[in-house]
């Protein structure tokens, strides 16, 4: 059997091998997500994410994961997150109001109870979006260990004599 044969068996073996990236796998997006939806750092879990209720720490104070991953204009993807999660929030308050009293749906009220909690939908969504989206990300492009900290070489007590 020739090297070009041999060649071609190996492409045939790789190709009829699952493969099961980590970005498929189903249990670490509902534990990234899981994380993220308690407010906490999708990469390690642990951490308090924010600074007060609107600001986000620069980093995870457990892993130290940078959490706008180092990229310019990462926060439009939260933006996203959080309009999406508002415009559902919208739909859902609307179609629910409309079937629970239909015919005499109150559209006054539910013209201006649908602004005031969408502009209150996105105050209270916007952590989550922040932490939804990085939850996103990571799922998709995996922390690389060069991404976090990394520890010093030495103990500092083993360096003092
Ligand atoms: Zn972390």
């Amino acid at each position: 059997m020739g090297p070009r044969a041999l060649a071609h068996l190996r492409y045939l073996e790789i190709m009829s091998t699952p493969v099961s990236p980590p970005e498929l796998d189903l249990r670490r997006a509902l534990r990234l997500f899981g994380r993220a939806l308690r407010l906490r750092c999708p990469n390690c879990g642990g951490g308090s994410l924010f600074l007060s209720p609107l600001r986000q720490r620069p980093d995870c104070p457990t892993c130290g994961l940078q959490l706008d991953r180092g990229e310019s204009d990462y926060f439009l993807g939260a933006y996203l997150f959080n309009l999406v999660a508002v415009e559902l929030l919208f739909a859902v308050a609307l179609v629910g109001t409309m079937l629970l009293t239909w015919p005499n749906t109150p559209w006054t009220l539910l013209k201006y109870g649908a602004a005031a909690l969408m502009v209150l939908g996105a105050v209270v969504c916007h952590p989550f979006a922040l932490t939804c989206w990085l939850a996103f990300d990571v799922m998709l492009r995996p922390v690389d260990p060069a991404e976090l900290p990394q520890p010093l070489s030495e103990p500092v007590a083993r360096v003092r004599r």
